[in-house]
């Protein structure tokens, strides 16, 4: 018999602890403030400086800011030539724009099953969907632990595809010694206020490939360059050509600057979060029937999310019930992801007989926990004091 959703008694926490959240200091708010009172508030050289500084910190040569992650991931798509027909292998256990992306420009997502010890995209189950349509892999680093991007770089050589890395959840974070950003084709990462760092909505693609980086800058302002040396035709110095179908996807100076002033606390934001993430795997390592997050050797977590499996055999209650119960104890739980092929709309528009096990069972078990850099010491034993109260409370 299922027990009730509340595990009764009063609340761990008398207010609701998000599961992520900012970090804005008084010398983020200078900089903003710096840029309002400047000449530029966009299309100015902030923007340049943030681009800079983000692709000296990864190690890669070229880095193109965006409006948001989503539309990097766009201009990755576009950059990499995705067109109709094209097929793209990605993950279902990621959030919707890492497959969207692909249908933006008329492509086809093909969804390749996890791994079920690390939920990184499973490279065996990659190379089964590879056929002569496939063109490119967008790999999620899914909760800060890399994907086996040196496996599936070998995997697209030899096939001839192209790798993104969709990295919004591991800026930081490292395989055997490199930081994510340098090794894939092309690398996102996203700004958005629960990621690592904030410019309120912002993205940012990483490359070495100079070709993608002037595609990607042309697609993020309307397809049109001002570049003497790229121009076909020149009338005179106001001279603008557009030369491909692009858009308007550019941040602003007001963002950039935010993002170049987070990016020094970064280091801070790392530390803190895997002083959490080894203080909740401690806490939480011997409980029978519950899994804490699996780490490959060699792979170095940037922990954007820590996620709970729980052995639902062992449990009075289903994932609803435990989620429900820790919501209760005012823990603000959360589940990263339904699967995308899930979804209404990719159910209705040809999903509907997609099958990814493993994915399907972790979407079934999983409970995301809170994990932000501000979090208190009190903070971090209320989480791990609900999650036994009701761990306790349903086992059987
Ligand atoms: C946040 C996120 C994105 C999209 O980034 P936005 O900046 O919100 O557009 C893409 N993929 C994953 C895995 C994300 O977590």
């Amino acid at each position: 018999m299922e027990k009730p959703a509340i595990a009764g008694g009063t609340p761990v926490r008398e207010q609701m602890l998000s599961y992520g959240k900012q970090f804005i200091d008084e010398q983020d708010i200078a900089a903003v403030i710096d840029t309002l009172r400047g000449d530029f508030i966009t299309q100015g050289p902030a923007i340049n400086r943030f681009e800079q500084a983000i692709a000296e910190y990864v190690g890669a040569k070229f880095a193109v800011a965006f409006s948001n992650g989503t539309a990097a991931l766009h201009g990755a798509c576009f950059a990499a030539g995705i067109g109709l027909g094209d097929e793209v292998i990605t993950t279902p256990i990621t959030f919707l724009a890492s497959s969207n992306c692909v249908l933006y420009q008329g492509g086809t997502p093909v969804f390749a099953d996890i791994r079920s010890d690390t939920y990184n995209l499973d490279p065996i189950r990659v190379a089964e969907k590879i056929t002569n349509r496939t063109k490119a892999i967008i790999a999620v680093d899914y909760t800060g632990q890399p994907c086996d991007i040196d496996t599936l770089m070998k995997l697209a050589e030899k096939h001839n595809l192209i790798v993104i890395q969709d990295a919004a959840h591991s800026l930081g974070a490292e395989v055997k010694g490199r930081k994510v950003g340098a090794i894939a084709d092309m690398t996102m990462f996203s700004f958005h206020p629960v990621k690592h760092i904030t410019t309120g909505e912002g993205g940012m693609i990483t490359t070495n490939n100079e070709e993608f980086y002037h595609k990607l800058l042309m697609f993020r302002s309307h397809g049109m360059t001002k570049d003497p040396d790229l121009l076909h035709h020149n009338d005179g110095p106001w001279y603008y050509e557009m030369q491909l179908l692009g858009y308007n996807y550019r941040i602003t100076d007001i963002q950039a600057s935010l993002g170049t002033s987070q990016l020094t606390k970064l280091e801070g934001f790392l530390d803190r979060r895997r002083q959490i993430a080894a203080a909740y795997s401690k806490a939480f390592n011997g409980l029978e029937g519950v899994t804490v997050p699996y780490q490959q050797a060699d792979h170095v977590s940037s922990w954007h999310l820590y996620i709970l499996r729980f052995d639902l055999t062992r449990f009075q209650a289903n994932r609803k019930q435990i989620f429900e119960a820790l919501r209760a104890e005012n823990i603000g739980v959360h589940v990263h992801y339904i699967p995308v092929y899930k979804q209404l709309y990719y159910q209705q528009n040809g999903y509907a007989g997609t099958v990814c096990l493993e994915s399907e069972k972790l979407y079934e078990e999983m409970i995301t926990i809170p994990l932000f850099p501000t979090m208190t010491e009190q903070d971090v034993l209320d989480v791990i004091e609900s999650v036994k109260k009701i761990y306790q409370y349903y086992q059987l």
